[in-house]
């Protein structure tokens, strides 16, 4: 325990808390983690659907302080990411500081500290709190009618029933984002039945997935050549992924590869239906490892791109009246992205909560951190970096950041939070940037109820830049402690 008593929650036990954790007990602060679940991993613990794999490579979704070069593929499957972040937890000794099936509901900023309280009615004090509650992990329902009445197995794909057994059912995917593809993708393999239920065709990609050689396994174990290999990782995505950023040569040679792959669908009608008629990079890109587009024209799969009039208990009856019949019906249809630790309720200074805060628009200044809510701090928060800069690296800019705020304040004895104009200005500066992007004129889940993406539209460099330093100007610091509640009496007068 630090001897100014100093301690830190961690809501949120996935990638972002654990990375959060690892740091904090690195720098000697005081901490704990709350998480709703019964274990570690987040969406790599939630979501074990047949087909799930990493979409960047393996070796970009490890945490930085513990390389792991036995995956066993370049696109590790869903149960080895979610091993590895089980194994980092016990070889960092990050299990003792979690507090699991707690969930926090609510988090109220008084007299300089922050009050929590968890579903169950354990109340808790800390001084700072960081938010590492994912950004994909309310699942979302369509609303069709009847859904209630299916007779047969249904879950979404965040919850997969593994009692189902694959073989010998008929089974419907709602949904054609990365979940749906990867469903559909490895069930069209096994012996049973998929109809895919698609509103919206994606650009996907087709890509090889080979497993990774013991040469490599062995090479990487080489301290300097992990150390040379991740640096020139990094170089390649600030140098290739520049198509997202603007239009040009490079975008449109992606955009024919694209349409390359769609050529492997042999019945023009089939392909017509797998055919997107907006640009490549609008939503996240799906990546196929068995090739989607040869497991669909296998004769036990089918797409339907017909709307659903209403669920039944047999199956589906779409527009005009025809009937899928179907044993098991899987929801692929997504997260609410822009939850971020929603429902949970928080209340920042004089009252504010984050529903009013965020009443016209969901935004942030930098990533992570929210006017009027001091020493409350979000790993990737809204305009944080979700498509174009890897987690790890991302996590590791976000979180050293953070432990500045937090040292900054903590060494004057107050709490900081950004002021409004510095908030503003951040935003303002990024929507200028949105213009000519790929998010933008085509819908996605990226995009606020204005059609404003929530991501970070600059280059890989420029967000390093930015979570290089602390900008005081930027910054308000409200006393923490007993003095506060004359401070917060003060403002309200
Ligand atoms: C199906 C799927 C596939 C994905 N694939 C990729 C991929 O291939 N590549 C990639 O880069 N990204 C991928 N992502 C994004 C992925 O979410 C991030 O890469 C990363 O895992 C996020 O980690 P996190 O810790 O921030 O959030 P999460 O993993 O969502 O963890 C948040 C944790 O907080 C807990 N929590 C939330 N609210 C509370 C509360 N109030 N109280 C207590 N605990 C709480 C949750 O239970 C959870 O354990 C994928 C997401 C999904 C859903």
């Amino acid at each position: 325990m630090a001897r100014d008593g100093f301690r830190v929650v961690v809501i949120g036990a996935g990638m972002s808390g654990l990375f959060m954790a690892e740091k904090l007990k690195r720098s000697g602060i005081d901490f704990c983690i709350y998480e709703k679940a019964g274990d570690v991993g987040g969406t790599w613990r939630d979501n074990t659907y047949p087909g799930l794999f990493v979409d960047v490579l393996s070796r970009q979704y490890e945490f930085p302080f513990q390389p792991n070069y036995d995956w066993s593929r370049k696109f590790a499957p869903g149960p080895e990411i979610q091993a590895y972040i089980k194994k980092v937890a016990e070889d960092r000794g990050l299990r003792r500081f979690i507090r699991f099936n707690e969930e926090i509901v609510e988090a109220r900023f008084r007299d300089g500290k922050w009050h929590l309280r968890t579903a169950k009615g354990r109340a808790d004090i800390a001084d700072a709190i960081i938010a590492a509650t994912g950004f994909l992990h309310k699942p979302i329902y369509p609303e069709i009618e009847g859904r209630e009445s299916f007779a047969g197995p249904a879950f979404h794909s965040a919850h997969w029933d593994h009692s189902v057994p694959l073989a010998g059912k008929r089974w419907g995917i709602i949904g054609s984002g990365a979940s749906g593809i990867q469903i559909t993708e490895a069930l069209a393999w096994e012996n049973c039945d998929v109809t895919q239920f698609i509103r919206r065709p994606q650009w996907i990609h087709i890509r090889e997935n080979p497993t990774s050689s013991w040469r490599e396994r062995l090479f990487l174990r080489l301290p300097f050549a992990y150390r040379h290999r991740q640096r020139q990782l990094w170089k390649f995505i600030c140098e290739t992924d520049q198509w997202r950023l603007r239009p040009g040569p490079q975008r449109d040679a992606m955009q024919r590869e694209f349409r390359r792959y769609l050529e492997a669908v042999k019945d023009p009608e089939l392909r017509r239906k797998l055919t997107p008629d907006y640009h490549l990079g609008c939503t996240r890109v799906p990546k196929s490892d068995r090739n989607y587009y040869e497991a669909v024209q296998r004769p036990n799969v089918h797409i339907e791109t017909r709307r659903i009039a209403r669920i039944l208990p047999r199956g589906i009856e779409l527009a005009g009246g025809d009937i899928r019949e179907l044993d098991v019906l899987v929801y692929a249809t997504g997260f609410d992205a822009h939850a971020y630790m929603r429902p949970m309720n928080v209340t920042g200074l004089n009252g504010l909560t984050l529903d009013a805060l965020w009443k016209d628009r969901i935004f942030s200044y930098n990533g992570v951190a929210l006017p009027g809510f001091p020493n409350f701090f979000l790993l990737y928060g809204p305009f944080s970096p979700v498509n174009n800069i890897p987690v790890p690296i991302a996590l590791d800019q976000e979180i050293a950041y953070i432990l500045r705020l937090i040292a900054a304040a903590r060494g004057c004895g107050m709490a900081v939070a950004p002021t409004r104009a510095a908030t503003e200005k951040f935003v303002a500066r990024l929507d200028t940037a949105f213009p000519g992007t790929v998010w933008v004129g085509c819908k996605n889940w990226y995009a606020d109820q204005h059609g404003t993406p929530i991501l970070w539209p600059l280059h890989q460099d420029e967000h390093t830049a930015l979570l290089k330093d602390i900008v005081l100007d930027d910054l308000e610091f409200i006393p923490a402690g007993a003095s506060a509640a004359l401070r917060v009496a003060a403002d309200a007068g």
